[in-house]
């Protein structure tokens, strides 16, 4: 099976249930483990929507590409856990 996010070609991880790929996988590892720095930084009120949102539309965040493509996905997917 292909990656979930949209024009990724690579494999997703066969036991892995997030049908990410490896360097997607990470990637979301990594924002998921950015929002407690964020809750930490910004407060516990801090939603994980209005987080992934940032994350795609403020440019003066840095961030790599495929943390961007998880950010993007998990808001097509309204996915907020
Ligand atoms: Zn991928």
């Amino acid at each position: 099976m292909d990656c979930v996010i949209d024009n990724c070609v690579k494999e997703s991880e066969v036991e892995d249930l997030t049908g990410y790929c490896k360097k997607h996988e990470i990637a979301s590892i990594n924002l998921k483990n950015e929002f407690e720095n964020w809750l930490i930084a910004y407060g516990s009120d801090y939603t994980m929507k209005n987080y992934l949102e940032r994350i795609v539309n403020d440019d003066d965040i840095n961030k790599g590409m495929f943390v961007i493509e998880v950010a993007k996905y998990r808001i097509e997917q309204q996915d907020w856990n």
